[in-house]
């Protein structure tokens, strides 16, 4: 406990924090995991001052998800390792290494250890734990030592000797899925994005490539996605403590919930709503301008500058919110971004938006329906000029579509494109942060 102190008292971003979590105070663990036996409490009890750790030093929230915490990054977790969970992993590990050890000395652990009359042994922990995470233990020949088979719903695998370490971490993180998916309240998100056929896997994935990501960023993130936000409909409906009204602080009309505040609500909507639209839009258009020669230096994504409306030189014209001015009258005129390629005859508008988790595809329909009136209008009046639109949705916490990464590449170096959205994700998931720490403050 004293290296886990120290380490999450330091300044580090998040995934150094949790990097040295898992390598220098586990790494101490894991010498002796294998060969002591324990009382599963007391590595429980470890894991609960592990949590309480974070919770102290602003890097979770305590009602966060547990098995989130110890979930893969590349899944949505935070990915630190358990102390029970490293248990009995180690357990299993070691019993599969003394069935298929070929050092002469080992069969004679080997005889004790499978010996039935011993009350307690490896091979029955072992059995036991693989159960646990719905591994089968086969012992084919006595020779080969123990085969590990682990069945998903799509796919089977079996593993002897040093491969099955693979097959226990995918056991292991299914299991972790399995768990957070039966949490009615902080699993609905995950489980949504991870059956999702239209959202793109990275989705859930991109926070851990941001490697200085402060902790309490991360946990500000985890808390919308888990949606344990301090709102009244949360105080009312999951915490079931008695609330004089469920309506909005902000807007007085609606129900407060996570989905009404951070992407519902009329009162932040011209505001903070358009402030992180903005941040995230910002990122994709001083990415355009560079590539066209339009600006020297790309600047940060979180610098607090604002684009000039026109950007011109001999070849391109790049226009930030600015009408179309056409002969006809047209209701929806004013695109976000729009592209005027001189050279090439091609005019393409950027319409981008952030919308709740679960309607990327239905918002990112209306968006393409709602220029669609512009678009036949400017192919009247440009008709030798090809005119596209590029509706850009991301969810509230940077989760996009699997055609967006395509499409921006039509309009961006390939290259650059997923830093772009990278630097995108990044200012619309702390624009999202902003909001919800307001509506932290109105409930201090
Ligand atoms: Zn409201």
């Amino acid at each position: 406990m004293k290296r886990l102190h120290l380490i999450w008292s330091c300044p580090l971003s998040d995934t150094n924090r949790i990097t040295a979590t898992n390598a220098y105070a586990f790494g101490k663990l894991n010498y002796f995991l294998p060969v002591i036996t324990c009382k599963l409490q007391y590595l429980q009890s470890m894991d609960r001052d592990i949590r309480k750790l974070l919770t102290e030093n602003g890097a979770r929230h305590p009602n966060a998800s547990i098995p989130s915490l110890h979930l893969d990054k590349k899944l949505g977790g935070r990915g630190i390792k358990s102390v029970e969970q490293e248990y009995k992993l180690a357990k299993i590990k070691t019993m599969l290494h003394i069935t298929y050890a070929k050092d002469n000395h080992m069969q004679y652990v080997r005889q004790h250890e499978h010996n039935k009359k011993v009350h307690r042994s490896i091979v029955k922990d072992a059995e036991k734990y693989a159960q646990e995470f719905g591994i089968a233990l086969h012992l084919a020949d006595e020779a080969d030592g123990y085969s590990l088979c682990y069945e998903t719903e799509t796919k089977a695998y079996a593993a002897v000797g040093k491969s099955a370490n693979v097959v226990l971490k995918t056991a292991v993180n299914n299991n972790l899925q399995q768990q957070i998916a039966q949490q009615p309240w902080q699993g609905n998100i995950m489980k949504d994005a991870w059956i999702s056929e239209s959202l793109d896997p990275s989705s859930l994935a991109w926070l851990s490539r941001w490697k200085t990501c402060p902790s309490p960023t991360v946990a500000a993130i985890e808390e919308i996605r888990q949606q344990i936000l301090p709102t009244r409909m949360y105080y009312s409906a999951k915490l079931q403590q008695q609330q004089p009204t469920t309506k909005c602080r902000f807007c007085g009309k609606k129900d407060e919930t996570v989905y009404h505040v951070l992407s519902n609500c009329d009162a932040l909507s011209p505001s903070d709503y358009v402030a992180r639209h903005n941040a995230g839009l910002k990122c994709l258009f001083f990415a355009l301008l560079k590539k066209h020669n339009l600006i020297d230096r790309t600047p940060a994504w979180y610098s607090p500058g604002k684009p000039s409306p026109v950007y011109e030189n001999q070849t391109i014209k790049l226009t930030w919110d600015i009408p179309i001015f056409t002969e006809g009258v047209i209701q929806h005129n004013r695109p976000d971004v729009v592209l005027w390629d001189k050279e090439k005859r091609k005019i393409v508008i950027l319409e981008m938006t952030v919308v709740w988790f679960s309607t990327i595809q239905e918002k990112k329909a209306i968006k393409d329906q709602k220029y669609a009136s512009l678009r036949a209008e400017l192919k009247r009046q440009y008709s030798d000029h090809d005119i596209s639109q590029i509706s850009v949705v991301f969810d509230i916490l940077g989760g996009h579509d699997r055609d967006l990464k395509q499409q921006l590449r039509t309009l961006v170096k390939p290259m650059n494109v997923e830093r772009v959205m990278s630097n995108m994700q990044k200012a619309i998931a702390v624009g999202t942060t902003r909001i919800a720490q307001k509506l932290k403050y109105l409930t201090k």
